[in-house]
């Protein structure tokens, strides 16, 4: 008879969001769940604080965001389980298509289905915050200022409405040249 070593996933007895961000962070990707999420895995020993990662800079300064990793005996143990899995690109998410997956609308800070969002820099908003940006775009008098956004694109930022315009897609929407940058 063989002797099977069961190597356990570290998320194991876990929710299925805290498994999925432990392992966006394992791949280096943001994590997409809310504090709560975060809060579970680090009190679990599961991630740690690491250096706020600067994406970008604006007029303020340097943009950071908070970023995270894995010790290493925990990612050892992932890469392990990872290892004795049928596919190792499949790393948990095979029901991914019976259950919807929910994720916090950065701005109502309400759970929504994931499919139905849309995601503008680090940030996922829901249906119905993006439509009211949309409006509320669309019905802005707009007064731009060169900025740049999280992603290091050039772009004109709105003082009025806060909307922001890659200088590349300005001519698009607007059919005239970005504002010189000045
Ligand atoms: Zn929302
Ligand atoms: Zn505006």
């Amino acid at each position: 008879m063989e002797i099977a070593t069961v190597v356990k996933h570290p998320c194991a007895g876990m929710t299925k969001a805290q498994r999925r961000d432990f392992e966006m962070i394992a791949i280096n990707e943001r994590p997409r769940g809310g504090v709560q999420t975060l809060k579970a895995l680090k009190a679990r020993g599961l991630i740690e604080d690491a250096e706020p990662r600067i994406v970008g800079r604006d007029r303020f300064g340097d943009i950071k965001v908070p970023n995270w990793s894995i010790p290493l005996h925990v990612h050892r143990q992932w890469c392990e389980w990872c290892s004795k899995q049928p596919d190792p690109t499949d790393t948990g998410e095979r029901d991914v298509s019976e259950t919807i997956e929910l994720q916090t609308c950065e701005h109502c800070q309400k759970d929504k289905d994931l499919s139905t969002m849309t995601r503008m820099d680090d940030c996922w908003f829901c249906a119905g915050c993006t439509a009211g940006f949309q409006k509320h775009f669309e019905a802005c008098d707009h007064k731009w200022s060169p900025h740049i956004d999280s992603m290091g694109d050039e772009g004109q930022c709105c003082d009025r409405c806060t909307g922001f315009v890659r200088d590349e897609d300005f001519r698009l929407l607007f059919n005239k040249p970005a504002p010189d940058r000045s």
